[in-house]
């Protein structure tokens, strides 16, 4: 598909950021370049309209960008799935392991029923960590997580690995 290599060399590489030794994929590049912004959204879209889901699952907060035209465009609800504390009702949460420490993700009570089927959309995976732990909440209030989509995947981290049987679908790979 032409519109891939278009949204490939939108995507800035900043090296060393946000510490020695990162190669940051920065998406707000891809922002700017109107064209390869509605590729990226038309891709997802067409994937995934008249697939009966009806819930789009965004990973704050790159998530946050790409879900809602995904989900307005399909006909499905958008959900934030947030850092912690930084939604105002009941959640219910998720921890899961970085290399140092451990995160959390969290989601409003109420905002999925159970039997619904969800897409979870991130900008990135890098060890799927993120991604898995989104999966283990939304699977906890028995949501059916159709697929994983992210703009970017760094294969060499093998975060597909970790989803195990769980489907992925990326737009681009960094090498
Ligand atoms: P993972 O949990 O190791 O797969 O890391 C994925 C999470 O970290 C996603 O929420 C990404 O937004 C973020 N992330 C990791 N590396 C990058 C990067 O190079 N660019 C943008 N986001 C990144």
């Amino acid at each position: 598909d032409h519109r891939i290599a278009r949204i490939s060399s939108a995507i800035r590489v900043i090296p060393d950021f946000p510490k020695p030794g990162i190669m940051f994929q920065d998406i707000t590049t891809l922002l700017l370049d109107p064209q390869a912004f509605k590729d990226t959204i038309d891709l997802f879209v067409e994937r995934y309209k008249g697939k009966n889901i009806s819930v789009v699952a965004g990973i704050e907060a790159r998530g946050f960008i790409f879900g809602p035209p995904i989900a307005l465009a399909i006909g499905a609800k958008f959900v934030p799935m947030r850092k912690p504390n930084k939604l105002p009702g009941a959640v219910i949460s998720q921890e899961y392991a970085l290399e140092y420490g451990t995160d959390k993700i969290e989601m409003h009570v109420g905002a999925v029923q159970a039997g619904e089927r969800a897409l979870v959309i991130d900008d990135l995976i890098a060890t799927g960590g993120t991604l898995c732990a989104a999966i283990n909440l939304l699977e906890r209030v028995e949501v059916d997580v159709v697929e994983c989509a992210c703009v970017i995947e760094l294969p060499e981290l093998k975060g597909r690995d970790r989803l195990g049987d769980k489907p992925l679908f990326v737009l681009v790979s960094a090498a």
